[in-house]
């Protein structure tokens, strides 16, 4: 049994909107993708908590692409 994140899995879209303009967010990424550029030696186990999300959860960055507000979103994993 696999959890999986269903954003990164293109399984399930989220919608946030922008706390300040209220436009729709940018979905730009799992913020492990980005940690990776840092820690190339890591194996994706170990990324998972540095990113400071829980192992059932995959944190994201929403950017509004208006006034470029970004905020970290925690996806719920869901089992498939
Ligand atoms: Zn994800
Ligand atoms: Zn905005």
């Amino acid at each position: 049994m696999d959890f999986v994140c269903p954003l990164c899995n293109g399984i399930e879209e989220v919608n946030i909107n922008c706390p300040i303009c209220s436009v729709q967010m940018k979905d730009s990424g799992a913020i492990v993708n980005y940690l990776d550029d840092y820690s190339p030696y890591l194996s994706n186990d170990i990324t998972q908590l540095v990113d400071g999300a829980p192992r059932s959860k995959c944190m994201h960055l929403f950017t509004c692409e208006k006034c470029q507000y970004d905020k970290r979103i925690q996806i719920d994993r869901v089992r498939i």
